[in-house]
């Protein structure tokens, strides 16, 4: 029973020892004084078993325990308290970071395409949302009865016959009229059509249009750019190829496509085994929409093109529904 007694002493005193902060100084107090389990009521309730003459010996001992016991844990307990009073707060533990956020995946590409462009010389100009029907129609050669006009595509606004741009297409206009040529500008930005909401459509998304005007432009210049621009935003190995097209304000106009970015061109489920992604629209400016800005298309020549930000996002980031990028759940958002 001595033995029982001592050997309790020397656990009970490596295990406060090792004890670090409140919590653990209380597991001490539990394992030794809890009422069902504690180690030294235990061995008090031993006494009982203790022959006579023993009895006074042992209690004794048992008792300088508790006492012993009690004494330490009071005084572990107190000098954490007054540790804590006494610093408060300590300068030498490295500060803490601050919580950063994160960027939009249609953030991050166009920040990204913004410089690439800028690095070719372009200004970055993202024209207004609110537009009239000249600049979002008229001056880009859309007839009378395009059926881009229709009531179905375009959100239009009851106040003085504006409407919401439909594309950012209205900025070639606008930056053509205020500054003479030779011009690079880069245009991001919202734009709004009458819509389903589905997978790949929404009603506000991200459209990026770039054109630029200078003497001697010819298409090979379109091409260059655009291979340019597709290497660096979704990587140097991927071929790129036009396919003959119609927009009313470029002439000839081109689709471009890229090498599908999820087989390199090897053909998979997602370019439906033609190793092939549509990626953007472009042209030669339409000499008719020069002439509606003054400009004379006989000295100067100039290219167009546009494509969708979300959708270069959703490629980038292999993100499969655009409604994704509209929610705004910060779940997704820490991913980027
Ligand atoms: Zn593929």
């Amino acid at each position: 029973m001595l033995e029982d007694i001592q050997q309790t002493a020397r656990a009970f005193d490596s295990d406060l020892a090792s004890a670090n902060g409140a919590r653990e100084i209380d597991e001490v107090r539990v394992r030794y004084f809890g009422r069902k389990a504690g180690l030294i009521p235990a061995l008090f309730t031993r006494l009982k078993e203790v022959p006579k003459e023993q009895k006074r010996e042992i209690g004794d001992a048992l008792n300088k325990l508790r006492d012993r016991a009690e004494e330490a844990l009071k005084e572990k307990t107190a000098r954490l308290v007054t540790e804590k009073v006494e610093h408060p707060l300590d300068v030498t533990l490295p500060g803490r970071a601050p919580r950063l956020g994160h960027l939009h995946p249609t953030t991050l590409v166009r920040r990204e395409l913004e410089e690439i462009f800028v690095e070719m010389g372009y200004s970055l100009d993202p024209g207004p949302e609110v537009e009239t029907d000249w600049y979002n129609f008229e001056a880009l050669n859309f007839t009378p009865d395009h059926p881009a006009r229709d009531m179905q595509d375009t959100f239009f606004l009851d106040v003085d016959q504006l409407l919401l741009r439909t594309h950012t297409s209205n900025v070639q206009i606008r930056s053509m009229e205020r500054f003479k040529p030779p011009l690079r500008v880069l245009s991001c930005g919202r734009v709004y059509r009458r819509d389903e909401i589905t997978m790949r459509k929404s009603p506000v998304f991200h459209q990026a249009e770039g054109f630029l005007v200078d003497k001697g432009i010819h298409i090979g210049h379109l091409r260059a750019t655009l291979e340019q621009f597709i290497k660096r935003l979704f990587g140097s190995d991927l071929a790129m190829r036009m396919r003959p097209s119609y927009f009313p304000f470029t002439e000839p106009s081109a689709e471009v496509d890229m090498s599908c970015v999820f087989c390199r061109g090897k053909g998979c489920n997602t370019c439906s085994f033609t190793g092939w992604m549509e990626i953007l629209g472009s042209g030669m400016i339409h000499p008719q929409v020069l002439r509606n800005v003054g400009i004379d298309p006989d000295v100067w020549s100039g290219f167009a093109f546009g494509f969708g930000l979300d959708r270069a996002a959703m490629i980038k980031y292999d993100i499969p529904n655009i409604r994704t990028l509209f929610e705004n759940d910060v779940r997704v958002l820490q991913q980027f």
